[in-house]
């Protein structure tokens, strides 16, 4: 039987996303030949790489002054890429640390340059978010930066930084598609697409054009996003098989019912999970209920014996991945866009029975 999969990623796949990747996996589409085994250039790869970015640009509404690719080496490259582009001389950058994602962006940036942090929420362990409207930033801002959803603190922004004086760019890893987002608002939104949009390896890069031309353009080719952007992606050999997943998986949200349907079903199901939590005293949610995830529902119990005893109850009925971060400890449930709504049902009442039992 399979099982409910509510791992914080790599994580759940739509059924149709899997058995479509199965069924066209040795011979795609009577072409005799697999997606793995094909070049990258020209042919069926890059069609079908061609309508992948097309659909992603249709299914949030990306202008066309924006570039759209995708890379290798994870939302974590990104981290470094940014600073060394954006981060010049004479120019600070300004960071929000609000977990464990925006603290790794801000140490690696202030490697390469000067940074101002303007928020940072370590004190209460980061369980709270910046109004944005008062965030202050440095004379001469390279770019504001963001981590839109903390993965492993389970916190969210329900509203983003408004474009002022300077650029804004934001790490969307792990909510991008699960709502609609006014991508005119950002610079640059990027993210790995293993947490809600498809099989790991691809990040992608939505940026535009006006930021590229103040980048450093003395970088090594790598590093270096006008290369990219010149090249949608294809400079070198991009992560293939996880780009066809990552269409199929667009294919399936547009047949779902687009960004609206993927926001709505957020609601519902984290509402499912948060109206178990906030019911009594037996579970505990750290964060400020304001900026609550509906991605990354983090939880405590009243104790630790209990904690691990409901991670092994749970996998023994048949729920993977409710442990929380080994960074943080607790409990997590991530109920990404493709999490089936039964599957979320199923860990409610998983938590009601366990509460009825232990509490
Ligand atoms: C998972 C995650 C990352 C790191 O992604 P990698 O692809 O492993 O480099 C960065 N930011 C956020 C918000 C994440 O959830």
């Amino acid at each position: 039987m399979r099982k409910r999969n509510f791992f914080a990623g790599p994580s759940v796949l739509p059924m149709e996303v899997l058995e479509e990747m199965r069924d066209q996996l040795v011979d795609y589409k009577g072409n005799g030949i697999s997606m793995l085994e094909t070049s990258h250039r020209g042919g069926m790869f890059e069609d079908m790489y061609d309508e992948c970015l097309q659909s992603f640009r249709d299914l949030i509404g990306i202008p066309d002054d924006y570039d759209v690719y995708f890379l290798g080496g994870g939302a974590t490259l990104q981290f470094a890429m940014i600073p060394f582009n954006f981060l010049l001389p004479g120019t600070q950058a300004a960071y929000c640390k609000t977990g464990t994602w925006s603290n790794k962006a801000c140490s690696d940036a202030q490697k390469v340059g000067s940074v101002a942090v303007v928020f940072d929420d370590k004190e209460n362990g980061y369980t709270h978010l910046p109004d944005v409207d008062k965030l202050v930033l440095p004379e001469n801002c390279s770019y504001l930066y963001i981590c839109a959803n903390e993965t492993i603190g389970g916190i969210e922004y329900k509203k983003f930084p408004k474009r002022g004086s300077a650029p804004i760019i934001a790490d969307m890893s792990s909510d991008f598609l699960s709502r609609p987002v006014d991508v005119s608002n950002f610079d640059m939104i990027y993210g790995g697409v293993q947490k809600n949009l498809g099989p790991a390896g691809a990040t992608f890069i939505i940026m535009k054009k006006s930021l590229l031309e103040r980048r450093n353009e003395n970088l090594v080719a790598y590093f270096d996003y006008g290369l990219h952007a010149k090249n949608k992606g294809l400079y070198n050999t991009p992560p293939v098989a996880s780009i066809w997943g990552v269409k199929l998986m667009l294919d399936w949200i547009k047949k779902m019912g687009g960004v609206a349907e993927m926001d709505k079903r957020a609601d519902l199901k984290s509402g499912m999970i948060y109206s178990v939590i906030d019911s009594s005293d037996f579970w505990r949610s750290p964060v400020d209920p304001a900026v609550r995830s509906r991605m990354n529902i983090v939880f405590r119990l009243p104790s630790e014996e209990l904690e691990a005893k409901f991670v092994e109850e749970s996998k023994k009925a048949g729920m993977l991945g409710l442990k929380g971060h080994r960074s943080v400890g607790g409990l997590r449930a991530s109920l990404y866009n493709a999490c089936p709504i039964e599957d979320v049902q199923a860990l409610a009442d998983f938590m009601k029975e366990f509460e009825r039992k232990n509490g």
